[in-house]
């Protein structure tokens, strides 16, 4: 496979991202002297990095995992990379050993320090690189971004309580936001007006009158589909029920059979 092969967004195992671009993959920046390329890797799997996402571009953390990182080898490659004939090209990885390719980048701006933890959970001073993908915008899946959350908080969760202040603490005060590429069902308006009304303010599981009124005075439910429309449930009245806030939350959560069934029921049984 050559590099102009590579296809945005697609999903490339190690080795196949290593006999491309001839080069190992050993960290977060790898120069390949046959191709002329720095293929930058951004694992959340394993990186200790907090690269910062804004829509089509990221500011990227250079190399070297403790102490102060110098403007060296693969990070002044990367810093010289619009004079230097040097192309960067750059892959994410949500699952150990996918390697999603998301496109060549350049400098947009010059490369700054910030102070950020090592892996010891020491402050430094790390090179910063502002970079913008050479193709205008870079979705990323909605899957990805929740699998990302969840790769994360796992591995909090792990954490003693001194590190898990530590890294609560001292992450930017807001980590950047991705273009998220989302597909929606369109919902039929008829149907949800047609199950709050049968509903009639009690929730259709636990039966309980609706936690609060929405300023307009009318009680606050939500309507679910028992089936979800993911599933190929029907966006139809036989399928949708209305329920408070907490049942709605534990049907997502749990769906369990037996709530299920009552919901099944409960909605056989009425009509407006
Ligand atoms: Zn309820
Ligand atoms: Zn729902």
């Amino acid at each position: 496979m050559q590099i102009e092969d590579l296809q945005l967004g697609k999903e490339y195992s190690n080795e196949e991202v290593r006999s491309t671009f001839c080069c190992s993959l050993q960290s977060g920046m790898n120069k390949s002297n046959t191709t002329n390329t720095l293929v930058l890797i951004i694992n959340h799997v394993k990186s200790i990095y907090h690269d910062t996402w804004f829509d089509n571009k990221v500011h990227h953390i250079g190399k070297g995992q403790t102490g102060d990182q110098t403007m060296t080898r693969e990070n002044k490659i990367l810093s010289e990379s619009e004079s230097n004939g040097v192309t960067p090209h750059l892959f994410e990885v949500f699952r150990t050993g996918v390697y999603i390719y998301r496109g060549q980048v350049h400098l947009y701006e010059k490369p700054y320090q910030k102070e950020q933890l090592d892996k010891n959970g020491n402050p430094r001073k790390v090179w910063v690189f502002p970079l913008e993908f050479d193709d205008n915008s870079r979705p990323i899946e909605n899957s990805e971004i929740e699998e990302l959350f969840q790769t994360k908080f796992k591995k909090a969760q792990k954490l003693s309580n001194k590190e898990l202040e530590n890294k609560a603490n001292n992450m930017p005060d807001i980590l950047g936001f991705r273009e998220v590429a989302t597909v929606r069902n369109q919902r039929n308006p008829y149907v949800v007006a047609y199950s709050l009304r049968r509903a009639n303010g009690v929730c259709e599981l636990c039966e309980q009158p609706a936690p609060f009124n929405k300023n307009n005075g009318e009680p606050f439910l939500e309507v679910h589909h028992v089936k979800h429309l993911e599933d190929d449930g029907g966006d139809i009245t036989e399928n949708a029920v209305a329920l408070c806030p907490n049942c709605h939350r534990m049907m997502h959560s749990l769906n369990r059979k037996s709530d299920i069934d009552i919901l099944i029921l409960a909605n056989k049984k009425k009509q407006i």
